[in-house]
């Protein structure tokens, strides 16, 4: 963000919020949308840039909502910045779009320690000047990323999950095996007569992370507890939004997924 410039950010979930609440203490900060008044089930319906944005922030898939982007806004030629964090390589996706790819490593890519960035060439020439050296991409990119000592362990790990998922098919065979995934997950909701709730509109349903209500507080609980003793781990939704929270990440099997709507159909007909 340039001095004296405007940037914008698109809220559809936390991680926005986060993000937001980082650029404001950098420079002027724009809501160009925030689906915060309907709970972060949906993407927005209208955008409102501001006159001359130096770039257009949002978050390709928020993670603790439950809610993705499946069609790019159109944003003109403002520069669009993605945190693509729990959704990077899940599914194909044009680069070419963005300015700016920021993820951690840690959901789709590898060990957590490291970041990738993706960022366009004159996005580097326009970087404020006055920033610490190690936080200004253009080191890295003048680099080769060797600027300091990297995490070599996890970016190691990641070389052999690009190899993994190269040898699935690349990122047509894992989206599809990630719609499989979900749609296993979304089907045992939207067979329950209501038992389960998606918190999503249908539309902005993620592919990563289902999210999903209960009728009561006391059966979500239950629920956590019974799926941990049939194997099934870190279903509890973030601390700040409760429910259940299905992550799907690439590595995760279909047979998991498979084993989770097993599961469901069988907790509503004990409790339903
Ligand atoms: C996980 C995540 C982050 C960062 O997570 P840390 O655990 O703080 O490294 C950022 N953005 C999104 C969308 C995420 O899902």
């Amino acid at each position: 963000m340039p001095a004296g410039a405007t940037a914008d950010y698109i809220l559809t979930g936390a991680w926005g919020e986060k993000a937001v609440a980082e650029a404001r203490k950098i420079g002027d900060v724009h809501v160009a949308a925030d689906t915060s008044a309907g709970g972060y089930r949906d993407l927005p319906a209208t955008i409102t840039l501001s006159a001359q944005p130096a770039y257009v922030h949002l978050t390709s898939n928020e993670t603790i909502q439950g809610v993705q982007w499946h069609n790019l806004p159109d944003l003109g030629a403002a520069p669009l910045i993605a945190d693509m964090s729990s959704d990077i390589l899940s599914r194909p996706f044009d680069a070419s779009r963005f300015a700016l790819i920021y993820a951690g490593a840690q959901k789709n890519l590898g060990p957590a320690g490291a970041t990738v960035v993706i960022i366009r060439r004159d996005l580097l020439d326009r970087g404020r000047r006055d920033l610490p050296t190690i936080l200004s991409y253009a080191t890295y990119a003048k680099n080769d990323s060797l600027y300091n000592t990297p995490p070599a362990f996890a970016v190691y790990m990641l070389d052999l999950v690009l190899g993994w998922i190269g040898d699935l098919g690349g990122l047509e065979a894992i989206a599809q095996r990630n719609q499989a995934k979900a749609g296993l997950v979304y089907g045992a909701i939207d067979r329950s007569g209501g038992f389960y709730r998606g918190h999503a509109a249908p539309q902005a349903r993620s592919l990563m992370n289902v999210t999903f209500r209960l009728p009561s507080e006391e059966l979500e609980k239950q629920f956590v507890a019974e799926a941990k003793t049939a194997g099934m781990v870190g279903l509890g939704g973030h601390r700040s939004v409760g429910g259940i929270r299905a992550s799907l990440y690439n590595a995760l099997e279909e047979e998991s997924a498979q084993a989770l709507a097993a599961f469901m159909d069988e907790f509503l007909q004990r409790n339903g």
